[in-house]
């Protein structure tokens, strides 16, 4: 006989949670000595420190340049302006992604084109990426979206055989390996977001990675006015001094600081994640009705510190049991269940209709000969997928015994999934959310 649901009155599955199971980031006292040392020495408007960051970061990647930021946003805008995307160009992004992933473009004057997601890594599917490449494609921008790794073999032969650049946006996975090689040195620049909620968390603060020089000079001059004495290539330097712009992105020295001491022990850390979520999902494998994101054993990939942890839900093994209600059970349990992930931009008013510049025109069409909107219905991954994700805990420990608690609410739900078909409210038309991570 089967436990009795804690949504209907039995006994919760989950109960003792150590107060460090996700808590996080982990604040250390090196991390201390070294932010008050910055503050004591009133250099938080300095760049040493933040240097000595950007070599380290790079390093790690074995890239040649770093340029750190206020903020992911400001690196992803550096990125593409480093880029050349500029009037009419078309630059390609995944409709299931955090805002940023894209919208810095309009700024630039170029336009968004989204692409659909693969269902089971939820990153750019690489077929339809193909089909939305024109004349006028300038860039790609990839997302390894929740900590695993986009299909980089086959989006990289697309991009080179139609000459097309790839920016990755590495916000969600630090340290995720693509078939042994470090995710954000495939494409020609990669941005990452280090916000706190992030897995490699500095606080508010960002970071650009590059191995050309020309791009990495066209991102400080658009953004970094107090680093003029870089740049070498001569159309830069005769037009130094000033943010090209209008931008300030200048990165806080005490989030420096944090972040020199985050990479001595983010290895370790996402280490111990690695087996917590693993363990977690080996003790689901066979559970109907859900499954990891994370890619195949024997692939070597590996996902990156697993921000915002998802799970693939398939409602056709539980009788078309939504995930709203799986989630209602879930949460009774004690397990923290959220359904659907970023919803999907394309279907956004800012990428329809506004018309933020007063161009006379929607801004997303304000430049461009046809128009690239997408109809609703055109990307069916993108926006089905609400329906068909939910996050999971996010274990920043190796407890055992713990997560043996969770896995075994999962199962326990899925046990008595046809006593929850009843009084199943079906799931919203709105699922999802804008941005995954607030306030922290
Ligand atoms: C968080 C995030 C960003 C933006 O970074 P901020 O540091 O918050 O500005 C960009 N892309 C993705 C996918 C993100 O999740």
């Amino acid at each position: 006989m089967a436990e009795k649901l804690a949504l209907f009155g039995g006994k919760k599955r989950v109960r003792l949670v150590p107060k460090d199971l996700f808590s996080w980031p982990r604040v250390n006292r090196e991390m201390e000595k070294m932010v008050l040392e910055v503050l004591r020495a009133g250099k938080m408007s300095g760049s040493d420190i933040t240097k000595e960051f950007e070599k380290q970061f790079a390093a790690w990647h074995k890239r040649k340049y770093g340029l750190g930021a206020n903020n992911g946003t400001a690196a992803i805008h550096c990125a593409l302006f480093g880029l050349g995307i500029g009037r009419g160009d078309e630059v390609i992004c995944p409709s299931i992604t955090y805002w940023a992933s894209c919208l810095p473009v309009f700024s630039l004057g170029g336009t968004v084109v989204f692409a659909d997601i693969d269902p089971e890594t939820l990153c750019l599917a690489p077929d339809d990426l193909e089909n939305r490449i024109t004349g006028k494609t300038k860039a790609i921008i990839v997302v390894h979206y929740c900590g695993r790794p986009a299909e980089m073999k086959k989006i990289m032969a697309i991009a080179r055989r139609k000459r097309v650049a790839v920016l990755e946006d590495v916000s969600h996975a630090h340290g995720a390996l693509y078939k042994g090689k470090l995710v954000g040195t495939f494409g020609e620049v990669s941005a990452f977001s280090l916000m706190s909620g992030k897995s490699l968390a500095v606080g508010e603060a960002g970071i650009m990675l590059t191995d050309d020089r020309r791009l990495y000079e066209r991102a400080v001059a658009f953004g970094y006015y107090e680093r003029s004495n870089e740049l070498t290539l001569p159309e830069l330097k005769a037009a130094a001094g000033l943010p090209w712009g209008g931008y300030k992105y200048r990165m806080h020295q005490m989030s420096s600081a944090v972040g020199l001491v985050q990479l001595k022990k983010y290895q370790e850390e996402m280490a111990e994640i690695d087996q917590a979520m693993n363990y977690f999902w080996d003790l689901l494998e066979g559970t109907p009705g859900v499954r990891s994101q994370r890619p195949a054993k024997n692939s070597n990939c590996t996902m990156g510190g697993w921000y915002n942890p998802l799970a693939l839900y398939r409602p056709e093994e539980l009788d078309g049991l939504s995930v709203t209600r799986f989630c209602q059970a879930l949460q009774a349990e004690g397990f923290p269940a959220r359904p659907g992930c970023n919803k999907a931009l394309h279907l956004h008013p800012l990428f329809n209709t506004v018309d933020v510049y007063q161009d006379g025109r929607p801004t997303r069409i304000a430049f461009t000969k046809k128009d690239v909107r997408e109809r609703v219905g055109s990307l069916p991954v993108a926006e089905g997928i609400q329906k068909r994700v939910f996050s999971v805990p996010w274990f920043k420990r190796f407890y055992p015994e713990v997560i043996e608690c969770y896995a075994a609410a999962v199962k326990k739900v899925v046990a008595n999934y046809h006593l929850l078909l009843k009084d199943d409210p079906g799931n919203p038309v709105d699922g999802g959310n804008w941005g995954l991570t607030f306030g922290v």
